[in-house]
């Protein structure tokens, strides 16, 4: 069954031209903020947060941070809150509304605030990322948010423009294309990288499954860090290993602009309530999900399944490596041989080797992949 969204009701705020016009002549004041929350305002509008309909009120916000759960007792892990950078906000009052700036300087949400209250960032870096360490990514990026948080529904005027914005479906959408294809059990697939061979084994055991119909692989796309790749890669990756290696009625791809979270168990938590507002019943934890650093134990992104129900299904996975013994992919679940026998497939030692300019072995990655990351386009900042 593809399952209800979270909490029962997606939600939908989308406006209709009648509105659009009403708000875009409505002279209100554009107010600016950071990038990862002008993401999560599209998202909230499309649904993809459902049941969340608004950047969240200090009452959500402090019982994410203390009890991972929303006041109404559902699980939640990380905080959807609104912060603007803008100082105009300080003359705005419940009850005014005002329209958010896209990346484009244009307006794309209307919000309409319900309540202002402070934030503590040494509170919120500790309680969702485990740490106040500056060298983490998210924990720097916190210094640039404002330090009132802003609270209230928020209603789409359109779609933000990303890079590969014809696979950034809504979750009505999806829900669509699963149905119309006869999915019934769909498991998503995270991904923040181009595929490479560890991926695509993960990928396939997932497919030979029997209790799987269909396969939707989602990169998040939205603001990595520095020396990832930049999205048009990873989804140009995605595309032509996809159309080369695997059965087009089996595999969907979409993109997630959203900004990373890097917050091991938490972030697995809420990538996977938002792929299960996506229409999927089960979700794929390799090891080490939206982990940087040693901030995190590597399994308990799969442990974390065991503490929240969110009614949807752990797929869970080993680490995975290319063992020349066994002659082929297998986890240390199967191999009985020593690390001298086994391939490093790490993103890591896949740059090192781009960069050097020498051949990838197909053990480690696809040549049609290897073509596309060889331009090596990263983000430097
Ligand atoms: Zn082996």
């Amino acid at each position: 069954m593809i399952p209800e969204p979270y909490g029962g009701k997606l939600v939908e705020n989308i406006m209709n031209e009648n509105e659009k016009q009403r708000v875009l002549s409505d002279k209100l004041p554009l107010i600016t903020t950071v990038m990862e929350q002008v993401y999560d305002a599209e998202k909230i509008a499309i649904g993809a947060f459902s049941p969340i309909n608004g950047f969240m009120g200090s009452e959500d916000y402090d019982q994410v941070l203390d009890k991972t759960q929303l006041s109404n007792g559902l699980p939640w892990s990380i905080p959807i809150i609104l912060t603007p950078t803008d100082r105009s906000i300080n003359a705005l009052k419940a009850g005014d509304e005002f329209l958010l700036n896209g990346l484009d300087g244009e307006p794309f949400v209307l919000v309409k605030i319900e309540e202002k209250y402070n934030i503590d960032k040494g509170r919120f870096a500790e309680m969702t990322y485990g740490t106040k360490d500056m060298a983490h990514p998210n924990v720097f990026d916190l210094q640039k948010w404002g330090e009132v948080a802003i609270s209230g529904k928020v209603k789409l005027i359109k779609r933000l423009s990303v890079p590969a914005a014809q696979y950034e479906f809504t979750p009505k959408e999806t829900r669509n294309i699963f149905e119309n294809r006869g999915w019934k059990n769909v498991a998503a697939y995270q991904a923040r990288n181009p595929p490479h061979m560890a991926h695509e084994f993960i990928q396939r055991m997932t497919l030979e499954r029997d209790d799987i119909d269909g396969l939707f692989i989602q990169p998040v796309i939205g603001k990595l860090k520095k020396g990832d790749y930049k999205p048009e890669i990873i989804m140009k990756a995605y595309e032509i290993f996809i159309k080369n290696y695997y059965r087009e009625d089996r595999v969907l791809l979409g993109s997630l602009s959203i900004a990373m979270r890097y917050a091991g168990p938490k972030a697995v938590l809420l990538y996977a309530i938002m792929r299960r507002n996506y229409g999927c019943s089960h979700y794929i934890v390799g090891r080490d999900q939206a982990g940087v650093g040693s901030y995190y134990d590597p399994y308990d992104g799969q442990r974390v399944f065991d503490r929240y129900d969110i009614g949807v299904k752990p797929v869970k996975y080993d680490e995975v490596f290319y063992c020349t013994k066994c002659g082929m992919m297998v986890s240390s679940k199967v191999c009985p041989h020593g690390p001298e026998y086994h391939i490093d497939t790490s993103q890591t030692k896949i740059r090192k080797l781009l960069v050097e300019g020498k051949q990838l072995p197909l053990e480690i990655l696809r040549p049609e992949v290897a073509k596309i990351l060889e331009s090596g386009d990263v983000i430097n900042q």
